[in-house]
């Protein structure tokens, strides 16, 4: 979007209700997955009508779907939500390479572009980094809770990952696209309330 002079950024947290089901299998839960399928959804029909209601207001907006939008060889997006969160101030890297934002780091984020300026809403997170290991060596559940191993202090495997949330679609074929595991978000910065 050439035109583009703003970009919003938000985060739509996960509940605890979500975060806990997810903590006592190997898989990933059923309310897990179909929370990611459900929400990805949302955050696409949210930025869809968004995009189409301001142009009422002779604005020119455009989006990026939540999800699926990337190179299946790469893994890699033409745009990356968590970068752009960052940059805007949502929240800060864990070591699970996850943006921990005020309400934690389970949940989804989403992308709106406008042709319009508007000021920047001010940084979120306070000067201590939110990631325990980060903060004071502790924790590490991220790393620990990771049943392929593919992530590490200073790495995560993407094929490996990927590999792993694959295994949803198979398990819970009632869903949409629920490709997800979650296993690395629900340690102590999963969620604040
Ligand atoms: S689980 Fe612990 S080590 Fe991993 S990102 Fe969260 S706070 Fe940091
Ligand atoms: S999503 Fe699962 S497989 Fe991927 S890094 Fe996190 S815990 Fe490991």
């Amino acid at each position: 979007m050439p035109s583009c002079k703003t970009v919003v950024s938000f985060f739509v947290p996960f509940t605890k209700k979500v975060v806990e089901s997810n903590r006592y299998d190997k898989e990933v839960s059923y309310i897990w997955a179909k929370t990611y399928y459900e929400c990805n959804k949302m955050i696409n029909n949210l930025t869809g009508e968004l995009v189409e209601y301001l142009k009422d207001f002779n604005a020119t907006a455009a989006t990026v779907q939540a999800t699926h939008g990337f190179d299946e060889q790469l893994l890699k997006g033409q745009w990356s939500h968590k970068s752009a969160a960052y940059i805007a101030g949502l929240g800060e890297l864990g070591v699970h390479s996850l943006l921990i934002t005020e309400k934690g780091c389970a949940g989804r984020l989403g992308t709106v572009f406008l042709d319009i300026n508007i000021e920047a809403s001010k940084k979120q997170i306070s000067e201590k980094s939110p990631c325990l290991y980060y903060l004071n060596g502790s924790c590490l559940e991220c790393v620990d809770n990771c049943p392929t191993n593919a992530l590490s202090i200073d790495d995560l495997n993407r094929a490996l990952c990927y590999e792993k949330c694959l295994l949803a679609d198979n398990i819970y074929t009632d869903l949409g696209p629920c490709d997800s595991c979650g296993k690395c978000s629900i340690g102590p910065c999963a969620y604040f309330e």
